[in-house]
């Protein structure tokens, strides 16, 4: 617990996601929202300049196809707009105005202005922030205001008789229209990207929380693992169909495959010790005779030091055949491609103990029709086979036959090594494949038997996805059955499609 408080600080996985998914959709809103927004508003600013376009263009042209005189002048413009009330104030001139030029001289968004040649005022309808000024032709700025920006549009007025400049035209949009529904969006934009960006980091929190609840079963489970390793804890079953049941289930039998490797290493030290208690009392009980006696009574020696050699070969014996088995058990890793035409050793074995039993009558069954490759390490398959025939051959009794078979079904090559000897009881059928088990020990030590060899073979066969069976009845011999899975080839197998191997 101390140690976990000096690590950096714990920060959640659930937090972390919720942060993420929080800052993710902040962006993509952002971005999207800001282009709506600047396209919404461009769009507004356009509407708004066109529209003093708009009046720009009608109220110079109506000004100036109605001046005759060289100057624009203020009853021109009284009698144009068709004033009905003298000395009016804006406000109340605005509501009395007539005509086709009254449409765009009384809109509320805009300030009207209109000046003579010198730069007089003539015509205004309010206050106008910006002074006049002489242009040569109709132009519209964006230009500060008071408060915020303007659109300033200015325009020369033309006489149409004279084609002279008689005068001039300032329109002032102070744009407050625009800038009110700039700011109601800014404000609806602004709720949306808060609500956008609290509903995505609620929404993440929950769904991480849903995903990542499985991760506390797993951790509780390597804590309690880690604190007693003999514990027999396993990640509970999850009801769902995710990597991290997958995980879970692979942790699983992780842990169990750990668990039976080390009850194996547990149980192998403890079956050699056993093993090697007889070897190792029988060679002290020899050495102490020799030290007591020894020197003076030839008898003892030639006695002992024989038996002494006897029981060391054994030990010697025994120690190879337990590398054997501990090798046995890694074939897996290590010949994992290692490929044998299966037909070649059968055959190979069968005469060589043709050979070393001339006693012994040997028949091979071979019903292959092509040389099947069999997935297995040809040494390996060699020393099955020659573990089988031995054990045939020492507990054949007097019935000296051994038949051997080869043939194939479907996916795999089968091998059978059938003795007419001694048998096996219903009761150690199972039990002949345990390391160091011996039917009658006395016996089988004697015949130099160490109880390791079905071991090693069951160990090595299963490796490489085979399997080892047995038949057995007491008195009438045994039957072992190997199977190998056959490597699908071209060359090897024509009815390829139907015996894939897996
Ligand atoms: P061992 O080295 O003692 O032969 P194995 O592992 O090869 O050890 O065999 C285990 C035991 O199985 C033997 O001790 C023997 O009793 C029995 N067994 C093995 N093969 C045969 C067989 N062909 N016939 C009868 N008994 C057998």
């Amino acid at each position: 617990m101390e140690k976990e408080q000096a690590k950096p600080r714990f920060v959640s996985l659930k937090i972390k996601w919720a942060l993420g998914t929080a800052i993710g959709s902040l962006l993509i809103s952002l971005i999207v929202i800001t282009a709506l927004f600047s396209s919404f508003t461009r769009d507004l600013l356009n509407q708004e300049r066109q529209s003093l376009n708009g009046s720009l263009v009608t109220i110079s042209h109506q000004l100036g196809s109605t001046t005759r005189s060289n100057n624009i002048t203020t009853q021109q413009i009284d009698h144009l707009l068709q004033k009905r009330i003298e000395s009016q104030t804006v406000n109340q001139a605005r509501r009395s105005y007539q005509g086709p030029i009254i449409q765009e001289i009384i809109n509320p968004r805009t300030e009207v202005a209109i000046y003579n040649r010198q730069d007089h005022l003539v015509f205004s309808t309010g206050t106008l922030y910006r002074a006049p000024a002489k242009v040569k032709t109709s132009k519209i700025q964006l230009v500060s205001g008071k408060k915020h920006k303007i659109l300033l549009g200015r325009s020369p007025i033309y006489s149409q008789a004279t084609k002279r400049v008689v005068g001039y035209l300032q329109i002032e949009n102070h744009l407050n229209n625009y800038y009110q529904r700039y700011n109601r969006l800014l404000l609806i934009s602004t709720l949306a990207l808060t609500l956008v960006v609290i509903a995505s980091g609620l929404l993440g929190y929950g769904l991480s929380y849903l995903i990542l609840r499985p991760l506390d079963d797993i951790q509780s489970t390597i804590v309690a693992i880690r604190d007693d390793p003999t514990k027999n804890q396993r990640v509970p079953e999850l009801n769902r169909n995710d990597e991290l049941a997958e995980l879970s289930q692979i942790f699983n039998s992780m842990l169990d495959r750990m668990q039976r490797y080390i009850d194996q290493q547990s149980q192998f030290v403890g079956d050699v010790s056993h093993e090697l208690r007889t070897p190792v009392a029988i060679i002290q009980g020899h050495m102490q005779m020799l030290q007591r006696w020894g020197k003076d009574d030839p008898q003892v020696l030639e006695e002992s030091i024989p038996a002494v050699i006897a029981e060391t070969n054994r030990m010697n014996s025994l120690v190879q055949e337990m590398l054997d088995l501990s090798r046995a058990e890694q074939v897996e890793l290590n010949f994992r491609d290692a490929t044998t035409p299966v037909r070649d050793v059968v055959h190979q074995v069968y005469n060589n103990f043709k050979m070393i039993h001339p006693d012994f009558e040997f028949m091979l069954d071979d019903d292959l029709r092509h040389d099947e490759v069999v997935r297995i390490y040809r040494d390996h398959l060699e020393q099955i086979l020659i573990i089988l025939c031995d054990n045939a051959v020492k507990y054949s009794g007097e019935r000296k036959k051994i038949h051997l078979s080869l043939s194939r079904n479907l996916r795999a090559v089968e091998i059978g090594v059938q003795d007419f000897g001694e048998g096996i009881s219903p009761e150690e059928l199972s039990k002949v494949f345990d390391r160091f088990y011996r039917v009658d020990k006395a016996r089988s030590r004697k015949k130099g038997g160490n109880g390791l060899g079905l071991a090693i073979a069951k160990r090595l066969i299963e490796g490489y996805h085979g399997t080892i069976t047995v038949e057995s009845q007491l008195g009438s011999g045994s039957l072992f059955r190997l199977t190998l899975p056959i490597i699908d080839t071209e060359s090897t197998n024509p009815e390829k499609d139907h015996k894939r191997e897996k």
